[in-house]
């Protein structure tokens, strides 16, 4: 048994002065190939499911879930399993009290668009829930000031983390970290992503959680390892997967466009991705 808790994963790395790369599922190769790589570089990881990629998934959270389960059960290296930006309730429920908790070591809810004080309220509710149920929960803050209510996603580019605001906000939620925007946002197809260092180093100061990047795949290595020497702690990776997995399934397609079985493309796709989380995890040693 190798699936364990998220908050574990990030207590050893924070000793270890690194940190937790958290990957993100969206087909089951996507799953294998995280924990193939995983298990290759003897580290680590959090495999992530968002609410988007159940979704994708026809809103059936539990078959994916359960196989990326059983998958991070047979690896030899200690797994996370994450559900991602949850915003509905129903679906919080189901991770909390449902059939998902036997799968998940934790989540993080996204009331990032919410305006503040709905953020604050709902955040709290569900890390009381998710406490209670023994799960870590993480939480996302980009309020920026100006017209009230006119909230942004904390990925949105130009959003930034008051530190202030974020003490108080994880003071009130016993939230177990916080997603801050600090200069990514999801979905880079390139590195080019500049992050604001001194807001980092601000923020950890004023927290006593641990930091969260998301948006990863767009920012540098060199700043991402800046980002982790200033103490952010958790790196969401989703969309460099993506790139590799599309790369290969293109080069495939061109050298036969014919191919019908899916084994043909799909085998050197997963070795891409693998790829790409064994540079990552080589970038973040
Ligand atoms: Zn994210």
């Amino acid at each position: 048994m190798t699936v364990v808790g998220t908050g574990v994963l990030i207590t050893e790395a924070q000793r270890a002065g690194r940190a937790v790369p958290a990957f993100n599922v969206i087909t089951l190769e996507h799953a294998e190939a995280i924990v193939a790589a995983a298990s290759r570089f003897g580290r680590g990881v959090v495999l992530a499911l968002s609410e988007n990629a159940i979704r994708y998934h026809d809103g059936a959270a539990e078959p994916i879930l359960a196989a990326v389960h059983a998958l991070a059960t047979h690896a030899e290296t200690p797994l996370g399993i994450h559900l991602d930006h949850l915003i509905d309730d129903a679906l919080v429920e189901e991770a909390i009290h449902g059939p998902l908790r036997p799968y998940v070591s934790s989540l993080m809810y996204d009331g990032g668009a919410l305006p503040y004080a709905d953020n604050l309220a709902h955040t709290q509710q569900v890390v009381d829930a998710g406490h209670a149920a023994g799960l870590w929960v993480e939480a996302e803050l980009g309020h920026v000031g100006g017209k009230p209510g006119a909230a942004q996603s904390a990925h949105a580019p130009g959003v930034r983390t008051d530190p202030a605001e974020a003490a108080g906000f994880v003071a009130t939620t016993g939230v177990d970290a916080l997603a801050v925007a600090v200069g990514s946002s999801h979905a880079m197809t390139t590195r080019t992503a500049r992050l604001d260092h001194e807001l980092i180093a601000a923020l950890h100061d004023a927290l006593p959680v641990p930091l969260v990047l998301h948006g990863s795949s767009g920012v540098p290595a060199e700043e991402l390892r800046r980002a982790v020497l200033a103490g952010m702690t958790k790196i969401n990776i989703g969309t460099a997967l993506n790139l590799a997995m599309t790369a290969s399934l293109r080069d495939s397609w061109k050298a036969d466009p014919g191919a019908t079985d899916p084994r043909g493309y799909l085998a050197p796709a997963r070795l891409a991705m693998r790829d790409a989380v064994l540079r990552i995890l080589d970038e973040l040693r």
